[in-house]
């Protein structure tokens, strides 16, 4: 049965259309349970009513003919109540209702299984019958477990253009697609789409303009697949038996019998670029020999989808990086990595969107410090077929509208002149502090980790760097940065804030947060080796590090450090002796330093508990939020499956806060926010009640959170505070905070929270 579904749902994700995609699950579903009709209804939402898409056993003129509104048929119950429905007899049910068109009353049972993505019933599968019996266990399990496996890929299908085509008169109003916010702003412009290298999935349409000169460049790059292919296997027999060289010489086979080639080049000669024709061969051959019987030649899928994937990376060689970028560009992607958006002139890159990922990604970090709007986990966006194509990224709702009305369109450009408006507004009180009218300074940092988010911290008013992320750049080389090395790096950040506070953590890598050349195979990374577990374990790393950020501070000395992942009293115990170690060191060699600030990130619920107790052992304490929201509720901060419920605002969280400020300010030690909820207006009221001594945030974010602090009294912040810690629910704790916030006139700052 297992087997079964995987192959089922395989076929399904490789459809290329809606259409294609429905009619695999009719036909499968026929065929494994052995009945006499299965079809599937979709939802048109607007409507209000089930469409019949496709079917194998009732009449095939009835598909997209049929409509039955949700309160009517058994179809319609399904749906209604988003629960199955088995019968033996269904004409005697009383909402049974007959369609004429499509000659079903031939059957007596009736089993239907709402389709159902992300809580929304997205339609009804339905299977029936001959025989009057209801089906049994077996069969009904099958059935469910096939429709929750389905649902996803029936969404995705759809949002290519399906069930909204339908609708010819009201084709213009397309749904925009839900992702999750990533960063904040509006962004209207010309889709660029970037894929990995040689992910056959991935490649997105695009037109040839010279058919000629780029089927000579794929079959060039078939021949130099074929040459590879050959050395590889002389190589190989040397060392392997005749039998196990047979996968490659079956790889030869498949590129020398033309059918993989001679379907790509006509689809080239239809005018595809070679990378997509190739997609569309490779998928359509994967899809025949996936649906194959013989778990040997169901296997050759595999192959033929390596072989693809060879064949591309010779044909990206040449055309991976693409030097001409439209002049609004929206960056769009499975995965969107800090390196692609390195490839767009800052000038060009006006939105980006990424299927994977959220609010907390670093290239969503990354997207806020650049100030360019982002929209994470867009889990249902049709990326092959954006290239080209007008979107509009709506990075406060995470929206995407993929090539809107001009209603809409216009709707979008106001926002943003309201925007520009606001920003000028924000631009006024760069240089006022950041005081409450009762006269309480909270200085605010910026967050930073690259050299091209210097310049905008500083324009934005920063009083210094609260969090430099250290982790960029070891990430962006190809071996560990040595110490002159990353000497530079760092008094280039020291230098330019001078005399200003900067706020340094030590390498914070694991989880997430992968070093191309230290990788860490873990199956709970972020419950794994991580921050300062890993840099304990490798006294070398650290010191290098703590000896570079010592020495750049020569001179300046408005360095602090911070250390990260902190769960346990001994581990600043530890790293303090090292820190020690390493100034002392430094000072025999005659380097003239003074001892830096030193701090903790407190981001672990144990952290918590801790807090007093941690705080008295350094200089100050700082919250990483957004790991600490992902471990107090148990909820992966990059999981958009879960990012609905990554909530900071969530009373737990705030409570932790409270216990966190409580436990430094017993020792007298300050404590700041450098979490991404620092930079949230509604989340910086309470920490302005909470007494929180400085928030640090990207810069994009500081203004309005300096609006805030000018606006709101600690009194009033504090009243507030007292008023959300007596609710239970964050959707009302937030609801609570963004009416303070309009009623204090502060209304166009509400779209900018979560
Ligand atoms: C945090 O966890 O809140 C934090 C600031 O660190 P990072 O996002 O880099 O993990
Ligand atoms: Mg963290």
């Amino acid at each position: 049965m297992l087997d079964l579904l995987r192959r089922i749902v395989q076929e399904v994700n490789a459809a290329s259309d809606l259409d294609q995609a429905l009619n695999v699950i009719v036909r499968r579903v026929k065929q494994v349970m052995e009945v006499d009709v299965c079809s599937v209804y979709l939802m048109d939402h607007e409507a209000r009513q089930l469409v019949l898409m496709a079917t194998e056993g009732l009449n095939n003129e009835a598909v997209r003919q049929v409509r039955l509104n949700v309160e009517e048929g058994l179809v319609g119950l399904v749906a209604e109540r988003a629960e199955l429905v088995n019968l033996g007899e269904a004409p005697a049910h009383p909402r049974y209702r007959y369609f004429p068109a499509t000659g079903e009353e031939r059957y007596h049972a009736f089993l239907g299984v709402p389709i159902i993505h992300h809580r929304t019933v997205m339609g009804v599968l339905v299977v029936q019958q001959h025989s009057d019996t209801p089906y049994d266990t077996n069969a009904v399990n099958f059935l469910v477990t096939i429709a929750s496996q389905l649902a996803g890929a029936i969404a995705h299908a759809d949002a290519v253009g399906g069930i909204d085509g339908l609708r010819e008169q009201r084709h213009d109003l397309r749904k925009p697609l839900q992702g999750l916010p990533g960063a904040p702003g509006v962004a209207i412009g010309t889709a660029v789409v970037v894929h990995p290298h040689a992910s056959v999935e991935a490649v997105p349409d695009r037109q040839c303009q010279d058919p000629v000169a780029e089927e000579a460049r794929f079959l060039a790059a078939v021949g130099e697949v074929r040459t590879e292919l050959r050395e590889m296997i002389n190589r190989m027999s040397e060392l392997l038996p005749a039998g196990d060289l047979a996968l490659f010489e079956a790889y030869l086979m498949m590129l020398d019998g033309d059918n993989l080639v001679s379907a790509t080049v006509s689809g080239i000669q239809a005018g595809s670029w070679a990378p997509a024709a190739l997609r569309d061969t490779v998928l359509e051959h994967v899809r025949i020999f996936q649906s194959m019987d013989d778990p040997y030649l169901r296997e050759r899928a595999e192959d033929i989808r390596d072989l693809g994937r060879r064949i591309l990376q010779r044909l990206q060689e040449g055309t991976q990086s693409r030097t001409e970028f439209p002049k609004h560009t929206v960056l769009v992607g499975e995965e969107i990595t800090a390196s692609m958006l390195a490839e767009v002139p800052p000038k060009r890159l006006t939105g980006v969107v990424s299927v994977r990922g959220s609010r907390t990604s670093h290239v969503a970090i990354l997207s806020r410090a650049l100030g360019v709007p982002a929209v994470m986990g867009a889990e249902d966006l049709p990326v092959g077929r954006l290239d080209g194509r007008e979107v509009i990224a709506d990075g406060y709702s995470g929206r995407v509208y993929i090539e809107p009305t001009a209603d809409i369109r216009k709707e979008f450009v106001r926002l943003q002149k309201e925007e520009a408006a606001l920003s000028a507004e924000l631009k006024a009180l760069k240089n006022r502090p950041a005081e409450t009218p009762d006269g309480r300074r909270i200085p605010l940092y910026a967050n930073t980790g690259l050299v091209a988010d210097i310049q905008p911290s500083l324009n934005s008013g920063a009083e210094g760097v609260g969090l430099y992320r250290t982790e960029f750049p070891f990430m962006v080389r190809d071996s560990f940065p040595g110490e002159e090395e990353q000497r530079q790096v760092y008094r280039q950040v020291l230098e330019k804030f001078h005399p200003r506070p900067v706020t340094m953590r030590t390498l914070d890598i694991g989880g997430d947060k992968a070093l191309p050349y230290f990788p860490i195979k873990e199956d709970n990374p972020f419950l794994g080796w991580r921050g300062i577990r890993i840099t304990l374990d490798h006294p070398e790393i650290f010191l290098l590090q703590i000896r570079a950020m010592l020495k750049s501070s020569t001179g300046l000395d408005n360095l602090s450090l911070l250390l990260p992942m902190v769960s346990r009293t001994t581990e600043v115990d530890e790293a303090l002796e090292l820190v020690h170690r390493a100034f002392a060191e430094l000072r025999e060699e005659g380097v003239a330093i003074k001892m830096p600030r030193m701090g903790v990130m407190v981001e672990v619920p144990s952290a918590v508990y801790q807090a007093a107790a941690l705080a008295r052992r350094v200089d100050f304490l700082s919250i990483g939020t957004n790991d600490l929201t992902q471990y107090l509720l148990a909820v992966d901060r990059n999981n958009p499956h879960v990012a609905e419920i990554f909530d900071p605002l969530h009373p737990a969280v705030i409570r932790a806060i409270s216990d966190v400020v409580t436990g430094a300010h017993y020792y007298s030690k300050p404590v700041s926010v450098c979490g991404e909820m620092a930079g949230d207006p509604a989340a910086a009221i309470l920490m302005i009640g909470l007494g929180m001594d400085a928030l640090s945030m990207s810069a994009s974010s500081l203004p309005r959170i300096k609006w805030v602090i000018r606006t709101f009294s600690f009194d009033r912040a504090r009243g507030l505070l007292h008023e959300v810690l007596d609710m239970e629910d964050p959707h009302e704790i937030r609801a609570h905070l963004n009416a303070a916030l309009e009623h204090a006139g502060l209304g166009g700052l509400v779209r900018a929270g979560k």
